[in-house]
């Protein structure tokens, strides 16, 4: 199967702006960014969307948000606020089918979102 565009990233086969790496999980600035912060969260396992989500994983998806908190803190904005989003399928505007946490701030953001 073609490799996701994350996977390509995680293996340097194309260029992101990493700011967060380990066994299980990476993190790199969005290169379309909605606010000031904008870093997608991304499981080195391939899982498509949160339909994909297994119970093996439920260590991997808790880390992704442990390291959403601490990016959050790390830049300034957990005392501030932040949005964690994983968008799903068609309807919640997922582009990428590789699962990501995206973690937004810097910024006052909308509810309900567009
Ligand atoms: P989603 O629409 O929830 O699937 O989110 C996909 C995100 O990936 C969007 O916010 C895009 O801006 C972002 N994106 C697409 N290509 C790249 C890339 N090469 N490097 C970093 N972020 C990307």
């Amino acid at each position: 199967m073609d490799k996701t565009l994350f996977e390509k990233i995680i293996d340097r086969e194309i260029p992101a702006e990493i700011v967060f790496e380990d066994d299980y999980v990476i993190a790199f600035n969005d290169i379309d960014p909605k606010a000031p912060i904008h870093i997608l969260i991304v499981p080195k396992k391939v899982i498509r969307s949160i339909n994909d989500i297994g119970e093996n994983d439920k260590d991997l998806i808790g880390k992704m948000f442990l390291v959403a908190r601490n990016l959050a803190k790390e830049k300034g904005i957990d005392k501030s606020g932040f949005r964690t989003i994983f968008n799903t399928n068609d309807d919640g505007g997922q582009t990428v089918y590789h699962l990501h946490l995206h973690l937004i701030g810097g910024r006052q953001m909308n509810w309900p979102p567009g």
